[in-house]
């Protein structure tokens, strides 16, 4: 999973993306991560892995993975060419959701590109970069598939069709996400590349006097989220306590969290949020080499779950043997499940839960 973190400049993004990847992790264990300056690969955090250690003692413990792109550049006609121009697009492109951050602290030291303050306005500069990025890109493509649909290439006119529709929404200044679309379309319009067709999550960055967010601007923020389809999908964080916060031990982590009055730090509500918002949930895989967390879609098959570790395993899927993290709680070992017949054995059409400790068997 990766997510680009979009801004205009001086809002707290390289502070945020730099509290967050300080924490770091071992990449040997991601072969997706060539680390580049601007990407860092943050764990997810989740306390069932420690739960199910506490049971299962193992060598290692991997948690899953968020791969997090600093996207610089954007400013208002960026688009257009201005700042960076649209370098950024190349590598926006590629993510999976976007993170917004928008400023929602006051600080009169800390210029704003625009003068004030004003996150709504903030969020509609990004908006309308990104929506003349989406129309370039749909204009482009378009050209390319109507040569191809003149051929009577059957895929191409369904393109073509579907570009139209985009467009459409574009020049009513609506994001392509909007659209209502069916698997079919949704697999076609993946393909474009589109930035408003991602989800995309506000983070608000607030003051260390409000870390919670309860001040007026975030609620703007909420408010504006809720009338534009994206109801909930605001997150405050304060990008300056979340640096100060990854330089300590986790006592002193614990004892600031606690003094500002959080429960955990921005990392875990972050990733909490883009899970939810890109429809993902972990089943786990334990034994006394690894402990690990996958990610998967929610409605994923048990061959689609196990194909996230390896193609093979879905090709020659034949069974999977599952149980909860709750019967390990209580039952204390794999084999106290087994013999109590809680060990659940599941076949290709089984829907994965969230949470699932699974173990697979395939042919190759
Ligand atoms: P970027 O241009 O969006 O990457 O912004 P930076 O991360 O470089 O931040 C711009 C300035 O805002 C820096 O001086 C930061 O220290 C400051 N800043 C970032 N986050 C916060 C915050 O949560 N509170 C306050 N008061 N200042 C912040």
């Amino acid at each position: 999973m990766e997510a680009g973190i979009v801004g205009l400049p001086n809002v707290g993004k390289s502070t945020l993306f730099n509290a967050l990847t300080a924490a770091g992790i071992a990449s040997e264990n991601y072969p997706f991560c060539t680390i580049e300056p601007n990407v860092g690969v943050v764990p997810v955090p989740d306390d069932r892995l420690q739960r199910i250690e506490a049971h299962i003692p193992t060598q290692k413990v991997i948690p899953a993975a968020l791969r997090l792109v600093d996207i610089a550049g954007i400013v208002r006609g960026a688009s257009e060419g201005e700042g960076l121009g649209n370098k950024f697009l190349s590598h926006i492109r590629n993510v999976d959701a976007i993170l917004q951050v928008v400023r929602c602290f006051e600080n009169p030291d800390i210029t704003h590109v625009d003068g004030d303050v004003d996150p709504i306005r903030d969020i509609d500069t990004i908006a309308t970069e990104l929506l003349l990025a989406d129309m370039q890109t749909v204009e482009s493509s378009k050209d390319k598939a109507a040569r191809t649909a003149r051929s009577g290439d059957k895929e191409a006119k369904a393109r073509l069709e579907l570009l139209a529709r985009c467009a459409e929404v574009l020049d009513n200044s609506q994001p392509v996400r909007s659209l209502e679309l069916d698997e079919d379309e949704q697999k076609i319009l993946r393909s474009f590349g589109l930035i408003t067709a991602k989800p995309i999550l506000f983070v608000a960055n607030v003051d260390e006097d409000d870390p919670a967010g309860e001040g007026p601007l975030v609620q703007k923020v909420r408010d504006w989220a809720a009338a534009n389809g994206a109801e909930g999908n605001v997150v405050p964080v304060c990008a300056r306590l979340e640096s100060e916060l990854a330089e300590l031990d986790d006592d002193d982590k614990l004892e600031l969290l606690e003094a500002s009055g959080l429960t955990e730090p921005a990392l875990a509500v972050l990733a909490r949020a883009a899970y939810k918002l890109l429809g993902l949930q972990s089943y786990f895989t334990a034994g006394e080499k690894e402990i690990r967390a996958w990610t998967i879609p929610i409605g994923a098959t048990a061959p689609q779950a196990a194909g996230v570790i390896h193609s093979d395993f879905e090709r020659g899927f034949i069974r999977a043997e599952i149980y909860a993290l709750d019967d390990l709680e209580e039952l204390k070992t794999e084999k106290a499940i087994r013999d109590a017949g809680r060990l659940r054995v599941e076949g290709k059409g089984y829907t994965m839960q969230d949470g699932d400790i699974t173990h697979f068997l395939f042919n190759v």
